[in-house]
């Protein structure tokens, strides 16, 4: 057989170093320490060999957009491997007692209804569930989030669940070609999150925002949390 270059494991390790380097630069861009911006590795295009491999490779946190992907792939790894999986896609309520066992928190938190279901269902199995609410600041039609307007509504609504623990907002940009043209969506999550902070009076410390296309400007806005998978899985897929 041929030598066929890089093994898969190899290209990863570069498309992760490269990354790390970039978040790394955009954080010193604008006074930040890298330790303040989390990757979450988005997997929901990998199988669970890769999601093993970036486990040796030292990520801490997998984002699923599905709770039947999430699900296949724990059990075929045989559980978590210890890593921190967030649910970042719609979640559906009748999936809100699996998504339990399954994620350790839900970035994606997205109407009153789920907060309710999520925090009833957490109860029962005596958990704390940390979760952001997802904002649709663009106002794009397509996306799940509640609009900003409606944001102190739902955040007066979630101090009443004991059993939830709102630790931020999360949001999808529009896909633009230019990211830079993304950077007044995140700068709009930015003071939507100051607002709820003085609204609340809880720290609120996370921001969930920017993806393979544009988590450099996400950084220099503020992210606390950059969500990707495209760029990390580049030429391994
Ligand atoms: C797929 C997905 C991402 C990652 O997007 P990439 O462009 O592949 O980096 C981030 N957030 C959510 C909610 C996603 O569904």
């Amino acid at each position: 057989m041929s030598h066929c270059g890089p093994s898969a494991e190899e290209l990863l390790r570069g498309n992760l170093e490269g990354i790390r380097l970039r978040m790394a630069s955009a954080c010193e861009r604008v006074g930040r320490k890298p330790h303040e911006v989390l990757l979450v590795a988005v997997t929901k295009s990998v199988g669970p060999q890769t999601i093993r491999a970036l486990e040796r490779l030292g990520v801490t946190d997998i984002g699923e957009n599905r709770v039947q992907d999430a699900l296949a792939k724990q059990e075929s790894l045989g559980g978590t491997l210890g890593l921190r999986w967030h649910m970042i896609g719609h979640l559906q309520t009748n999936k809100v007692r699996r998504a339990l066992q399954l994620f350790e928190r839900v970035d994606s938190l997205d109407s009153l209804h789920l907060a309710e279901e999520l925090a009833r269902r957490a109860a029962g199995v005596g958990k704390v569930v940390p979760v952001l609410v997802e904002c649709n600041v663009s106002g794009e039609a397509s996306k799940f989030g509640v609009r900003p307007a409606e944001l102190p509504a739902l955040l007066d609504s979630l101090m009443g669940l004991a059993h939830l623990r709102p630790e931020g907002l999360m949001t999808m940009a529009p896909y633009v070609e230019n990211p830079e043209a993304t950077r007044p969506v995140f700068a709009a999550l930015r003071e939507l999150l100051v607002k709820a902070r003085a609204h609340t009076g809880l720290p609120l410390p996370h921001l969930s925002m920017g993806m393979s296309q544009d988590f450099e400007v996400a950084i220099e806005e503020g992210a606390t949390m950059v969500r990707i998978g495209t760029a990390l899985f580049k030429g391994v897929i």
